[in-house]
């Protein structure tokens, strides 16, 4: 039983604004055309993949297709998709005798629904994948209402769709022959009167269809990085507090609120990253509030305003660099304050301890400095 894939790419990209195919823009680093031909490409039953596209896109497309192991043909497209589709029927191999079709703008696509639709199409001859749809879908015309559908029998169709070879291309050409457009290939063959079976796909199988969805895509990808830096000076008669540790020693920061230099590091490469300034704008040393103000409390504050921006932290990475005192002693206190207002597991928050090696104002124990990364994450 020798298995094709036809991926269709030979969409207009219209809602995109034209110009370049959509199945050519970059995601993850690859193009959107690669990352579901991958997919298909290392499963074993897959014995040729037929790519459909556009003349302007063919260069392009040949070049990613014959970076791969299986056979992979690339054919130009028609004017509608479903005429691309039954002119990369026509391309298979004579062999073939399964069809998955797939829309080469859905990268997300994975193993398992495959090996999903497959096991019920050698049953059933032809397969949907589908979810069930989440949002209530109401007829409309005119901007008037014109039936509410009973949301639990319905289902967004996906893709790959499976068929068998004769099924598929019967229904393709019966279609043809009296003007029966649809815009997905198990309507042609439910048009047919042949049953189809739908199984479930997954919400995250998406189709890229407009600039919105690859910049979301984009923007939940990469976390967001944040880096604080933050000096203080070391005088005698104030208390010495790092990250709301209170450490004896002779001397202890100067400032406007307790000083705690590592808490304000790490508040600004929150603030960094999160595109929020920095603590100067949120908790202004001219302001009486925040004198002798615990600066952990700040801390906590800020990872609330990120989390209202719907970030939550990943983990940080702090160095504090001091000639003296010994701070050893206190990592582990310092870690689990810094966790617990980062909302993170100690696991997650780094910290470092370095002299200066006797040199500048942190060799001399005039001062102290910090340095904090942090990254963020989208929820
Ligand atoms: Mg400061």
């Amino acid at each position: 039983m020798k298995v094709g894939v036809i991926l269709a790419a030979a969409g207009s990209s219209r809602r995109m604004g034209g110009g370049k195919n959509k199945v050519l823009r970059m995601l993850e680093g690859r193009p959107i055309l690669a990352h579901s031909l991958t997919t298909f490409a290392t499963l074993d039953f897959v014995k040729e993949i037929v790519v459909v596209t556009r003349l302007e896109d063919r260069q392009d497309v040949e070049r990613i297709a014959s970076q791969y192991g299986v056979s992979v043909k690339v054919v130009l497209g028609g004017r509608e998709r479903q005429e691309s589709v039954y002119l990369g029927l026509q391309a298979l191999s004579p062999d073939v005798s399964w069809v998955m079709i797939h829309d080469a703008a859905r990268p997300y696509v994975t193993r398992e629904i495959i090996e999903r639709a497959w096991q019920a199409c050698q049953e059933r001859k032809a397969v949907g994948v589908g979810v069930p749809v989440t949002d209530t879908i109401k007829v409309v015309e005119k901007g008037v209402v014109q039936q509410t559908l009973r949301r639990d029998t319905l289902w967004a169709v996906q893709t790959p769709q499976v068929f068998a070879r004769d099924l598929i291309t019967t229904a393709h050409e019966r279609a043809m022959a009296e003007g029966f457009t649809a815009t997905d290939d198990c309507a042609l063959v439910e048009w047919c009167g042949h049953p189809v079976v739908m199984v479930e796909g997954d919400y995250r199988n998406i189709k890229i269809t407009t600039e919105a969805d690859l910049e979301e895509e984009y923007a939940s990808m990469f976390p967001l990085i944040g880096h604080g830096y933050d000096v203080h000076r070391l005088v005698s008669g104030r208390r010495l507090i790092l990250a709301g540790v209170h450490i004896p020693y002779e001397l202890g920061l100067l400032g406007h609120s307790d000083a705690d230099v590592a808490a304000h590091a790490v508040s600004d490469a929150v603030l960094g990253a999160a595109g929020l300034g920095d603590i100067g704008d949120h908790f202004p040393d001219t302001d009486p509030r925040y004198e002798g103000a615990d600066s952990m409390k700040l801390l906590q504050q800020v990872v609330e305003l990120a989390a209202e921006h719907g970030l939550q932290i990943g983990n940080l990475d702090l160095t504090i660099m001091a000639q003296r005192p010994k701070l050893a002693s206190y990592k582990e206190k310092m870690r689990a304050n810094l966790a617990a207002s980062l909302r993170i597991p100690a696991e997650r928050v780094g910290i470092k301890f370095t002299t200066s090696e006797g040199l500048g104002f942190i060799g001399r124990s005039e001062g102290i400095a910090a340095h904090a990364v942090v990254l963020l994450i989208r929820v």
